[in-house]
């Protein structure tokens, strides 16, 4: 007997990839031996199926449980459904249980095995609109405690596409740009049209490539620059000096005379810095909190 259809639901963001676009979407990411995927949120599994059809192993965390009854049952056994919250789980130590000891196609080789660890990881998925950005802070937040990815490609909201690729001095540079630039080479791969998924979006899509490797710019504390750039990003019309004030008073300092040190015009708004000169910024604030 066949199941019956699933009802997209809008609150768990589904909109689900045609054929043809996941694909398409498969082809940019390009499996090789020795990969592994993280997905997050399979739906229905139209990027699942093309990605373990290359062979390579598949764990995919998806929220909603009539879709985790569906996959589970009509995928191979490559693929590992995980039922829950991305944001929620664990995800790590129950990937690495999941993968064999060694990719199939190194172990060919002979080369030394050492566990999971000679996997690939790649992080997938046609990412819910509306959680896109907690998932992103989610994936920086697990990499910067593990390094266990080798990198995402994820559609998302075109203009939140846009913020991760914003160069300093744009209207879209942000939190998010400077932290996800901190740890990764962003590219954009695709742009999708609202008619590339069922039922079409109102909004336009992008895929995006991260590929995690270790910050170009040394940042004396990674806590303190988040809470840096959050704060001057809720204050992002004014100029440094005023955007500052809240954070240097906490630290006991003027925001002036941080910016003298770290050597920054205090009249620039918060958009124009580089991450070179927030990572002076940061010295300067961790050295006054010392
Ligand atoms: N990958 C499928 C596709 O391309 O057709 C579905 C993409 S749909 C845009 C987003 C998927 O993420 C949905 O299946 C939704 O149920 C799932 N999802 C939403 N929030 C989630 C969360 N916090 N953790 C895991 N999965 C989630």
């Amino acid at each position: 007997m066949t199941e019956p259809r699933h009802h997209p639901r809008k609150r768990y963001g589904q909109h689900f990839l045609e054929p043809v676009w996941a694909r398409k979407l498969v082809a940019a990411i390009a499996p090789q031996p020795g990969d592994a995927f993280l997905e997050i949120g399979p739906g229905t599994g139209a990027l699942t199926r093309p990605l373990a059809a290359s062979g390579a192993p598949v764990v995919a965390v998806e929220i909603d449980r009539d879709l985790v009854a569906r996959l589970a049952a009509e995928l191979p056994p490559n693929v590992t459904v995980l039922s829950g919250d991305f944001l929620a789980l664990d995800v790590l130590p129950i990937l690495f249980g999941v993968l064999p000891q060694q990719p199939a196609a190194r172990a060919r080789t002979g080369e030394p095995t050492g566990g999971s660890a000679l996997w690939r990881v790649r992080v997938a998925g046609n990412l819910p609109y509306n959680v896109a950005s907690p998932i992103l802070f989610r994936l920086l937040e697990l990499q910067k405690a593990t390094g266990a990815f080798a990198d995402a490609t994820l559609m998302l909201q075109k203009e939140v596409a846009d913020r991760l690729l914003a160069r300093p001095g744009t209207k879209d540079y942000g939190v998010l740009s400077i932290l996800v630039q901190l740890e990764a080479e962003v590219t954009r791969l695709l742009a999708l049209p609202p008619g590339a998924f069922r039922p079409a979006p109102r909004v336009r899509s992008a895929v995006v490539s991260l590929r995690f490797r270790p910050p170009t710019v040394s940042i004396a504390d990674p806590a303190l620059l988040e809470r840096l750039v959050r704060g001057m990003f809720t204050r992002r019309r004014k100029t440094l000096a005023n955007a500052l004030k809240p954070l240097a008073a906490e630290f006991g300092v003027s925001s002036e005379g941080a910016l003298a040190i770290a050597g920054i015009a205090p009249s620039r708004r918060p958009e124009t810095l580089q991450l070179t000169e927030l990572s002076r910024l940061v010295t300067v604030f961790a050295s006054a909190g010392r």
